[in-house]
């Protein structure tokens, strides 16, 4: 039996419960119906109908909102080394159960067996490295003044929200939720309705490992309906969001009434810059990996390629080349490299370029079609030809297709990258220092990586400037968000009060 067949019979296995008696939300430890009825989620590999969802509406919501400040005094103010092993034991359910979800996951978003075998346990990672920070979170500084004992010291938002969109759902969902829960905070996940199998499996395996009921509650349902419920209410004190810039405008002002303290990781249009002093061979292999794994959906992705003009038709021929020989097919094949593209919405969106690029008077290169019409495939796909001021260059695609635009001088490369209104990532790609620095001080990016693809380091921060998003994630920064910064000052004599209306 090859690797695909025996996914496939995997996979079966893992859906058959699905497909008995779908998905419920999962509210206060329990299986909940939607008040909305159910809709349905499908696979994007056959589109054919994996199984029936609950239908979250504001109703639910409110349920869930209501469970998660139920629940948040226990949790809160469990002793931090109990919260820890909680959530060291859901590391280790995650794990035990990694196949699992990366199959469901490949089934429900079309990603890859080959980046999602990997995800699932970046997710048990994330778990496992925000409780290693528990016990130490909610640590202060002692600021002495003349008449006063300053601490500081930390604590926990209370219940909030978190709304994750359909690229990678588990690996990004564990790494706004496991902060969440460490910081001591009660969780409402409200997942992409996309992609909710996986959501489902992280509620399970964190109650399987001993997490307490409603500590995090799942509501699935769209955004416009339970989405801005979720933003709206009263009772949830922030949002964590990830998702497109429009909707992280919506999220401000949906809950701005309740004056919700929210994070935005949004969408990027991130340039990689690559001079003709690199290694070439290693900057060929980033600009691929960054592009075209994670079926391009992936917000870091360098979706514009700055190519000094000296090495620009060389650099472009070879990788034509290699875009051509990317191997698309069944996401749960281990060979596969590119699997199909979400939903047929996506699909169409992704697909519209093709003509958009022709329009504007760049060159299809490589890719430009589709696969086929049983899935959302595509071929990878490479402009040439083109110039920042064309839609390609401008507009978050979020599909396996890159942009090539030549530059002649530092000057020119950095103006080119900061044109745009994203800011989430840049790659420099330079064996000379100078310039290196030079070249990352100036581009407006919250993160920037040197002759290196985009390799995360939890600790390090993790966020987008301009409309990329607001706030960033990783290390400590996560509990900065999910915590509220406290000062106490304790009087230390008999220091003079102003007497106010004393004679
Ligand atoms: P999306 O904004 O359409 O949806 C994301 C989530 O928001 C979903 O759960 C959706 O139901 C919900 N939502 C939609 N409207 C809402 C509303 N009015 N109120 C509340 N919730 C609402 O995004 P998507 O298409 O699912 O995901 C792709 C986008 O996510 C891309 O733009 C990508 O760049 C971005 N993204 C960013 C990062 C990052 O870290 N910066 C990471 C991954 C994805």
């Amino acid at each position: 039996m090859s690797a695909l067949d025996t996914n496939i019979e995997k996979l079966a296995g893992h859906l058959a419960r699905f497909k008995a008696s779908g998905i419920k939300n999962r509210i206060a430890g329990e299986d909940r119906d939607g008040s909305g009825g159910v809709f349905q989620t499908t696979s994007p590999v056959d589109k054919s109908v994996i199984c029936y969802v609950a239908h979250g509406t504001a109703a639910d919501i409110d349920t869930a909102a209501q469970a998660a400040h139920d629940a948040f005094p226990a949790w809160r103010d469990m002793p931090a080394t109990e919260r820890r092993r909680i959530l060291l034991n859901v590391a280790e359910a995650i794990e035990a159960r990694a196949e699992e979800v990366a199959l469901c996951e490949c089934w429900d978003t079309g990603q890859t067996w080959r980046f999602m075998s990997k995800a699932a346990l970046r997710g048990a990672e994330n778990f496992r490295f925000f409780a290693d920070q528990v016990v130490q979170a909610r640590d202060g500084q002692h600021l002495k003044s003349p008449t006063l004992m300053n601490i500081t010291t930390r604590v926990p938002l209370g219940p909030v929200g978190v709304i994750t969109p359909w690229n990678t759902p588990f690996m990004l969902s564990t790494w706004k939720i496991a902060p969440a829960l460490a910081a001591g905070c009660t969780v409402v996940h409200k997942p992409a309705e996309d992609s909710p199998l996986t959501a489902r499996l992280l509620v399970e395996i964190a109650e399987e490992a001993g997490l307490p009921k409603g500590v995090l509650n799942t509501v699935n349902g769209f955004g416009p309906d339970a989405g801005k419920a979720l933003c709206e209410h009263p009772k949830i004190k922030a949002i964590a969001f990830v998702g497109e810039s429009a909707t992280g405008s919506k999220i401000v002002k949906q809950g701005a009434d309740t004056h919700k303290r929210n994070h935005l990781e949004l969408g990027g249009k991130n340039p990689v810059i690559v001079f003709d002093d690199a290694d070439l061979d290693r900057a060929l292999d980033a600009v691929i990996f960054m592009i075209y794994s994670i079926n391009g959906e992936r917000c870091t992705s360098s979706s514009r390629l700055l190519v000094q003009d000296t090495i620009k038709e060389e650099f472009e021929a070879k990788l034509i080349d290699r875009v051509n020989t990317i191997k698309v097919g069944h996401p749960l094949d281990p060979a596969t490299e590119i699997g199909p593209l979400v939903t047929e919405e996506h699909y169409n969106k992704v697909t519209s370029y093709f003509d958009i690029a022709k329009t504007d008077g760049a060159t299809v290169a490589a890719g430009g079609e589709k696969i086929g019409d049983e899935g959302y495939f595509i071929r990878p796909t490479l402009f040439t030809n083109a110039n920042n001021d064309m839609r390609i260059a401008r507009e978050e695609i979020f599909g396996p297709v890159l942009t090539s635009i030549p530059f002649s001088t530092e000057e020119e490369a950095l103006s080119i990258a900061n044109d745009t209104e994203y800011g989430l990532t840049g790659y420099v790609w330079t064996n000379d220092l100078t310039r290196a620095l030079w070249m990352t001080e100036r581009m407006e990016a919250g993160m920037i990586w040197v002759n290196s693809e985009n390799v995360r380091h939890l600790p390090t921060p993790f966020g987008g400037a301009k409309a990329s998003g607001i706030g960033r994630d990783g290390g400590d920064w996560s509990f900065e968000f999910y915590m509220e910064q406290k000062h106490i000052g304790f009087a230390t004599g008999q220091h003079k009060i102003m007497q106010l209306g004393k004679s």
